[in-house]
Formats: structure tokens, C-alpha cells, sequence
């Protein structure tokens, strides 16, 4: 039996340790400084560029996923994250190579965290190397991609993931649970506004064979996803108009300012914006007959900030990418599922919501979804 003395002993170490932790809870796990012996999804990233090293970082921080690999076409990069992460040789591949990762035990992930037209090859080939698969956003260029890509990875018997780090995040989480709790009554109205001023005209975003098309593939997508999640339901329609201020910098195919709207079942609306030409542009609003959800800003990095009718958010903020990743884990390896999906079908219904907003541009007419 524990003496009184022991206890307090605990009580105190626990106090004294507890404001040091980067504790923050989510669901039934908590990331703290307790030792963890369980299982670790070991992962290699593909494409060390501005994300993937964001993610990388936010992995260190991570008890139930580990950085192991790296999958790069710059031999740099590579020496310098070895280095930076203890990455053994037989871990490092190429473009050219990595289709040899079915001959690595050792790595039992693919984070494809590449310019997007890239995806749809890369995921399907670390699939067939029998490797589980997280894939950056846009999952692919079109629903016809992401079909194969969710195909192929049920043929290889691997989960594929889509790196929706909101889908994790403690104050859109809270927003869901006001919902399905009733608080909002019913959902009658979303908007999602996202964009940024986009700068260097030479970057692979601004190259329709590189990006798939433009702020609507990267940043619009938000708002696509968000109105499905904040909503609560599938939309049935989709109406869009496209704008163009510099077809110089916006090539052919590259859409600088989408307007879109999307029609839901149950009579819910939502208009939203998706531009590479307006900074501070970073907010959803969720209106329902009882109340309302707004936040500014509601898909960077973070904080996350805003209110309901009943108040502002208290949760912490917590690193996206760091909690997206221990939560991938369990998924993958325990078999967890998510409030919000996160597998290869979450990424196909963006995909055909997005193959019907730029059909909407160029047609003019309303795109049914059903
Ligand atoms: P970067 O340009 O910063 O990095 C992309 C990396 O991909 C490059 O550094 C390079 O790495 C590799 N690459 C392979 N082939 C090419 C090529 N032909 N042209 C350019 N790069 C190539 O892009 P990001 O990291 O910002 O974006 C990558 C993906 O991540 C995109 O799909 C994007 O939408 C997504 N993303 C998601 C975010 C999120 O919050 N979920 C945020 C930002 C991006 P190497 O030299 O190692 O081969």
C-alpha cells in the first residue's frame, strides 16, 4: 500500500511537473512526458519542402509516431535531415528509387507531402510497396485520381490518409460536438473565407501542371472541406463563378478568385471564397436557427480563435501537425476512427466538389452532386 508520505510526494512532483508539460488533451490520449512503450507508426516523408519540414519538426513531439525515413530528389536535403533526425542510409530513397521501400521493414508509412500533381503517382506506388499512405491536400487533381488512389489502396490492403490537420484541432472539434449536441438547432447557413496574396510568379502553386489549378486546389479547399464538416452534411449542388484581375501571374487553368456556393439536403446554404489575391482572409462562419460559430482565424496554423453564441473558445491550441500525426497513428496502427474522416474517400468527395466548382466556372451552370 502507497503511505501517505509517497502520496504526497507524487502530488507534489505532479504539481511542480505539470506546468512544465506541454500537456494538452484531445479525446482519450494526452501528450505529456509519461513514458510510452506502445506502438510507434514509423513514418518517411516525401518531398522535404516548406510543409514537410513543418511537419517534421511538429513530429518531435510525437510519442506514438516517429520519423525514420526520408524520400527527397535534393541528396542535400537528405544529409542534412539524417543528420537532424537520426535518419539511417538504408531509410533515404529517391523519386526514382523508393518503390524498394517493399523491401524495408523498418517504415510503415509514406507522408507524400509534394506539389499536388504528384500525389496521385506517389501514393499509388508507396501503396503498391505495401506501405500505409498520409497524402498532403488536395488528395489529387480530380475525383478520377483520387478513385485510383483509393482503389489502389484497397488492392494493397493500406490505409491512405489525407493530411486534414483541422479534422484534429480542438476548437473545430468543439464547434462539431455543438452541433451534433443540437446547440446551433438547425444548420441553416456557412461561409468560409480563405485566401492569401500569393507572392513569386515562378513557384510550382502558379503551374496549372504542377498545382492542378489554383488557389482553389490549395487554399479553397478549406472552405470545400470546412462546409462539409461544419455543415454536417454532403452538398447536393454547386454553383461558382471564377475572376481574374492578372492573367499574366494567373495562366490559363490557374484561378486567381473563385466565388462558389453549395446547396446541402437539408435546405443549408453556404457561399464561400477561395482567393490568391486578399491577405487576411481566414474565417468561417456557421450559422443555425439557435446560434452561431465564428472564427478568425479557422484553418492556419493557429492559434485558432473565435466564439459561439455561448462564448468564446477556451480550448488550448495545441501544434496541428503534432496531433494530426499521433492521431494518424492510432488510426493506422489501433485502428481508431476519427470524429472527423480523415481516410482516402474524406479526400474524394473534395475532389468531385471540386471537379464541380470549376465545371460551374466554365459552364456558368448549377453542377448537381448527387
Ligand atoms: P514546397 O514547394 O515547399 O515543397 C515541395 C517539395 O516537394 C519540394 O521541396 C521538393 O522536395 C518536392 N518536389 C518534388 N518534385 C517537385 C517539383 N517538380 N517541384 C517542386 N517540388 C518538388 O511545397 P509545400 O511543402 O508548401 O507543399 C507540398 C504539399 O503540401 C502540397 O500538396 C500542399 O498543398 C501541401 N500543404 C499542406 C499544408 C497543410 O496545412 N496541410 C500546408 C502547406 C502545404 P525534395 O527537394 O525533397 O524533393
Amino acid at each position: 500500500m502507497r503511505t501517505r508520505r509517497e502520496f504526497l510526494q507524487k502530488i507534489t512532483y505532479s504539481a511542480m511537473v505539470l506546468p512544465l508539460l506541454p500537456s494538452w488533451q484531445f479525446g482519450s490520449f494526452r501528450i505529456d512526458n509519461e513514458p510510452y512503450d506502445g506502438p510507434v507508426l514509423r513514418v518517411a516523408i516525401m518531398g522535404l519542402g516548406g510543409y514537410g519540414t513543418r511537419v517534421a519538426q511538429a513530429m518531435k513531439a510525437c510519442k506514438k509516431a516517429k520519423l525514420v525515413g526520408v524520400i527527397s530528389g535534393t541528396p542535400a536535403k537528405i544529409k542534412e535531415w539524417q543528420s537532424k533526425y537520426q535518419i539511417p542510409e538504408k531509410n533515404c530513397y529517391n523519386y526514382e528509387n523508393f518503390d524498394d521501400l517493399k523491401n524495408n521493414p523498418d517504415i510503415d508509412a509514406v507522408y507524400v507531402i509534394t506539389p499536388n500533381a504528384l500525389h496521385h503517382d506517389q501514393v499509388i506506388r508507396a501503396a503498391k510497396a505495401g506501405k500505409h499512405v498520409i497524402c498532403e491536400k488536395p488528395m489529387g487533381l480530380n475525383a478520377k485520381e483520387g478513385e485510383e488512389m483509393v482503389r489502389a489502396c484497397k488492392e494493397a490492403k493500406v490505409k491512405l490518409l489525407v493530411g486534414y490537420r483541422l479534422h484534429f484541432e480542438p476548437k473545430t472539434l468543439e464547434v462539431v460536438r455543438m452541433r451534433q449536441n443540437g446547440d446551433f438547432g438547425k444548420i441553416l447557413f456557412f461561409q468560409g473565407q480563405c485566401g492569401f496574396r500569393i507572392g513569386d510568379p515562378n513557384q510550382w502553386r502558379l503551374d496549372r501542371a504542377l498545382a492542378g489549378g489554383g488557389s482553389l486546389m490549395d487554399i479553397g479547399i478549406y472552405a470545400v472541406n470546412g462546409a462539409r464538416y461544419m455543415v454536417g452534411e454532403e452538398p447536393i449542388w454547386a454553383t461558382a463563378q471564377e475572376m481574374k484581375t492578372d492573367p499574366v501571374k494567373f495562366k490559363e487553368g490557374v484561378d486567381e478568385t473563385i466565388l462558389f456556393q453549395l446547396g446541402f439536403p437539408s435546405g443549408a446554404v453556404s457561399s464561400c471564397l477561395s482567393t490568391y489575391n486578399m491577405n487576411n482572409l481566414d474565417r468561417f462562419f456557421l450559422n443555425g436557427e439557435k446560434g452561431f460559430a465564428e472564427m478568425q482565424p479557422s484553418t492556419g496554423y493557429g492559434p485558432i480563435e473565435g466564439r459561439t453564441h455561448k462564448g468564446t473558445f477556451t480550448q488550448q491550441h495545441v501544434t496541428h501537425q503534432t496531433i494530426q500525426m499521433e492521431e494518424m497513428a492510432s488510426i493506422i496502427l489501433e485502428g481508431k476512427e476519427p470524429i472527423i474522416s480523415v481516410d482516402g474517400e474524406e479526400g474524394l468527395r473534395d475532389l468531385k466538389i471540386i471537379d464541380a466548382i470549376y465545371k460551374s466556372c466554365q459552364t456558368g451552370e448549377r453542377v448537381e452532386l448527387v
